[in-house]
């Protein structure tokens, strides 16, 4: 099958998804029945968790494999550290922007205006870890744990640290580099074996998430809902275009045609660390960043890039304070972007995670914890939509990053 034709029948295979499942939720079947326990929560639900675990078996080893190649191909540590900067400054960056427009547009409209907050909350928060210990997590002590816990951070770090010193080697790095290709080349046609099947992996997930999914919830919680949706689209289609035309100064939207497999995989998953695999396979061989860039910028933005999380995080932020009636002001606004920026740094990119680092912007400026009782049930959809945006954040500062160190193919980028 031609890329189009996949690119074409992922999409496809999303709608109908999502189309029926939510018709069967309209419904209302009876849960205990065979239809819903049997098929959708039997077979389908089956079929939709072994893709999500095919894809989440292919990101350690690479992860490690294409980083540890491309590392061992830059010439120096020098341009390693550029690559570095940069990226993190990109990533750092966008987010930023993103959770500044969250906050604008969420003032203007006040959403958690008139929310009565009579109702109970039964939430408590999971603790989200401290700076200090994110900082120190990202160096491992043992690369095997490391590994095993898909700790993706510690396995970047040793990835690096292997590629860097293949480079000093001699004969021995250029044997071991040649073998790490081969791997590399191996597991990459892993993904393409696991993209012929994808059809079918993202149309169970779907059918499965929305036959559970009500939609009365998003009525309650519209203008919350909806202000989420608007800066979501805006930072899609505002700064992503601006950066691809103004800084990458490629074509937004060709970008965007190829990157829509990607985001239905996103959609799909909830899970910037599960669609890895994939956004670094377009990353390389459809928008045409070399492998020493992209094997280092992709890995590194499931795991700290979410401008998507930072987005929703911002505009819960005003909501929860509207509707408990709180001011932050200025300086709690600053400190928001300051705090979701970071905090998004060593949180995988897995379903959910957004809302365990609300908790913790929440508490540096002082709004109480218990109000994401109020937006939890409507996450798993925003959950869906903010992971789109991550994965696509992270293929835009890729080909910036692609672009200005020359390591990028404008053939690939112009192919079909
Ligand atoms: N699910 C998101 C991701 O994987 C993270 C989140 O916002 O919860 O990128």
């Amino acid at each position: 099958m031609d890329r189009a034709a996949l690119t074409r029948n992922i999409v496809i295979a999303m709608v109908a998804g999502l189309v029926i499942g939510s018709i069967i939720h309209a419904l209302e079947l009876n849960p205990e029945g065979w239809f819903l326990a049997g098929v959708i929560n039997g077979f389908f639900d089956s079929v939709g968790q072994i893709f999500i675990r095919s894809l989440k078996l292919l990101v350690v080893p690479l992860v490690f494999f294409s980083l540890a190649c491309g590392a061992s191909n830059l010439s120096d540590g020098g341009s390693m550290g550029r690559i570095g900067l940069k990226t993190m400054g990109l990533y750092m960056l966008t987010t930023a922007v993103a959770i500044s427009l969250a906050l604008l547009v969420a003032i203007a409209v006040d959403p958690g205006r008139g929310i009565d907050m009579a109702a109970p909350s039964d939430f408590t928060a999971r603790q989200s870890p401290g700076l200090k210990e994110v900082f120190v997590n990202i160096f491992p002590t043992n690369p095997i744990a490391a590994m095993a816990e898909g700790n993706m951070l510690q396995v970047i770090v040793f990835a690096i640290l292997i590629g860097v010193a293949i480079n000093k080697v001699g004969e021995a790095g250029v044997r071991v580099r040649q073998s790490l290709l081969d791997w590399n080349e191996v597991v990459m046609s892993l993904i393409l074996m696991l993209m012929m099947i994808a059809p079918f992996g993202v149309f169970a997930l779907m059918i499965t998430l929305f036959s559970k999914m009500g939609f009365s919830t998003i009525l309650d919680l519209a203008k919350y809902f909806f202000t989420v949706v608007a800066v979501l689209l805006l930072h899609f289609t505002g700064t992503f275009s601006v950066l691809m035309k103004f800084v990458a100064r490629l074509s937004p939207l060709t970008f965007y045609r190829k990157m829509a497999p990607v985001m239905a995989y996103a959609f799909s998953t909830s899970s910037s660390n599960a669609t890895m695999p994939v956004t670094l396979e377009t990353v390389r061989k459809r928008i045409g960043v070399k492998n020493e860039v992209a094997s280092f910028t992709v890995p590194l933005g499931a795991t700290i890039n979410m401008d998507g999380t930072a987005i929703m995080q911002g505009v819960a932020t005003v909501f929860i304070a509207g509707a408990f009636n709180i001011e932050i002001g200025v300086v709690g606004y600053l400190t928001v972007i300051a705090t979701a920026t970071l905090a998004s740094i060593g949180t995988a990119g897995v379903p959910g995670v957004g809302l365990i680092t609300l908790a913790l912007v929440l508490e540096q400026v002082g709004l109480p914890v218990e109000g994401i009782a109020l937006i939890i049930g409507v996450d798993r959809l925003l959950d869906m939509m903010r992971t789109a945006v991550n994965v696509t954040g992270d293929a835009t500062v890729s080909a910036i990053v692609g672009r200005s160190e020359n390591a990028f193919d404008d053939a690939v980028f112009e192919e079909r």
